[in-house]
C-alpha cells in the first residue's frame, strides 16, 4: 500500500467514525423531541431541538461529503492519477496532500 493510500484510509476511518457519531446524534435528538412531545414551531424546547438537529444533520452531511472525496481520491490512487492537479496536470505538493489528502488541484488552481 502506498503512503498516499495509507493516509487516505486513515483519514477515511476518522471520517466514517465522525459520520456515524453525527448520525447517532441526529437520531438521538429526533428521539428526544419525540419523547418530549414538543412542537417545533411553538415550543421553545422544540425550537432548540430543531436547531440542534439541523446542526447535527449539517455536520453529518459534511462528513458524508468528505467521505465521498476520500473515496474518489482512493479511486485516483488505484488508477494512478492521484496527486496530480486536474487543471494543470502538475504534481500536487506533498505538503498540500498531507494537509488535504483528497485535494484534486494544486494550490494555484484550488482558488
Ligand atoms: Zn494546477
Amino acid at each position: 500500500m502506498s503512503d498516499a493510500e495509507t493516509r487516505l484510509r486513515a483519514r477515511l476511518a476518522e471520517v466514517e467514525a465522525r459520520l456515524a457519531a453525527q448520525r447517532n446524534a441526529v437520531a438521538g435528538i429526533v428521539d428526544a423531541a419525540r419523547d418530549a412531545n414538543v412542537d417545533d414551531e411553538h415550543d421553545p424546547e422544540g425550537a432548540t431541538l430543531a436547531w440542534e438537529r439541523q446542526q447535527a444533520a449539517a455536520l453529518a452531511a459534511e462528513a458524508g461529503r468528505e467521505r465521498d472525496e476520500l473515496l474518489a481520491a482512493l479511486d485516483r490512487v488505484a488508477d494512478g492519477t492521484y496527486g496530480v492537479c486536474e487543471v494543470c496536470g502538475r504534481p500536487i505538493p506533498e505538503a498540500r496532500l498531507e494537509a488535504r489528502p483528497a485535494a484534486t488541484r494544486c494550490v494555484e488552481h484550488a482558488r
